[in-house]
């Protein structure tokens, strides 16, 4: 073993112990059938982009990707169809509005603000299902599953079905675009696609390697695949470090310093280009609606390891 994998494990084995007595935290409510999950469930994992990977505590539980979806139907949004189309429909400004603030357009041209949040997810979403309405799923599906390194990834059907009951503010939204023409499919349509995706299920290993994926140019480093166009990537994670944490954003840039994004099923999936993935795993949010693990895990692992991406000295 390097030295450099051993100091990483040794980090991974370090933070996990330090984190795992933060009790903190709630489970989110609104999609009830996230409330059965156990919360003292907690993993950390990281691929490096020679695709070394090593995990600590839960890293095989599978969980539903929820927002952690997003950067990836962004990515593919953007490969099927370039820049310009996909950003007539979504823009890339930050919200600076509370996760659960989601019913709201920007002044003027009436867009979403960025594909980070779900006004814009779902008329990303929107612009993958008219592609080919009838293979939809199975196209993210597939993608998914190359990021990830994995022959197939399946959806929670439970979770779908939960959140396709409640999810009345997402249809909200998604009424209001149409009204704008950003969306064009019918909106069931357009949501059961945009609820399935978020209820893809992955562990945190799997969300490892799909960051280290966008951390390695588009090219996943255990199966040598070139997943995304090499020069999509920054754009991706333009998104990702401008707006992936909620109205967390501008803060978790400050401390930590590097492209992520999280989701209320308790996942933070963070990316250190030309280096790593990591992935944070532990369900009890904070009242911004991050992981409260999450959060202190990659504070204390871009410190450690100086992650951050103007941290000016030392090896990067
Ligand atoms: N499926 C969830 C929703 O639309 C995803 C939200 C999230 O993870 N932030 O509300």
């Amino acid at each position: 073993m390097s030295q450099r994998t051993a100091d990483l494990q040794a980090a991974l084995h370090d933070v996990h112990r330090r984190c795992a007595g933060l009790g903190a935290g709630s489970l989110p409510d609104y999609i009830p059938e996230l409330t059965k999950v156990d919360p003292a469930l907690f993993a950390v994992a990281c691929c490096t982009v020679d695709g070394a990977v090593q995990t600590v505590g839960d890293a095989d539980h599978q969980f539903t990707m929820q927002s952690v979806s997003k950067p990836f139907v962004y990515a593919m949004a953007l490969e099927a169809l370039g820049l310009e189309a996909v950003h007539r429909r979504v823009g890339v400004e930050p919200t600076g509005y509370a996760f659960y603030s989601m019913i709201r357009l920007q002044e003027g041209t009436n867009k979403p603000h960025n594909p980070m949040v779900n006004a814009g997810a779902i008329a990303v979403t929107d612009l993958i299902r008219a592609v080919n309405p009838d293979d939809a799923t199975e196209r993210i599906l597939a993608c998914f599953a190359r990021f990830a390194a994995r022959d197939r990834m399946t959806i929670d059907d439970a979770v779908y079905r939960s959140e396709r009951a409640t999810g009345d503010r997402n249809r909200a939204i998604a009424y209001l675009m149409r009204h704008f023409r950003l969306i064009d499919g019918p909106v069931p349509d357009t949501l059961d696609l945009y609820f399935q995706h978020c209820a893809i299920l992955a562990s945190c290993r799997d969300l490892a390697v799909m960051a280290a994926t966008l951390a390695n140019a588009g090219r996943n480093p255990l199966t040598g695949d070139q997943v995304l166009d090499v020069g999509l990537g920054q754009y991706v994670l333009t998104v990702m470090f401008v707006n992936g944490l909620y109205d967390y954003s501008g803060r978790f840039a400050f401390e930590v310093g590097v492209p992520a994004k999280s989701a209320v099923s308790g996942a933070i999936l963070a990316v250190v280009p030309g280096r790593m993935g990591l992935a944070v795993f532990s369900p009890p949010l904070d009242e911004g609606g991050n992981s409260v693990r999450g959060i202190a895990t990659l504070e204390y692992l871009s410190e450690r390891l100086g992650l951050h991406t103007f941290r000016s000295g030392g090896e990067r």
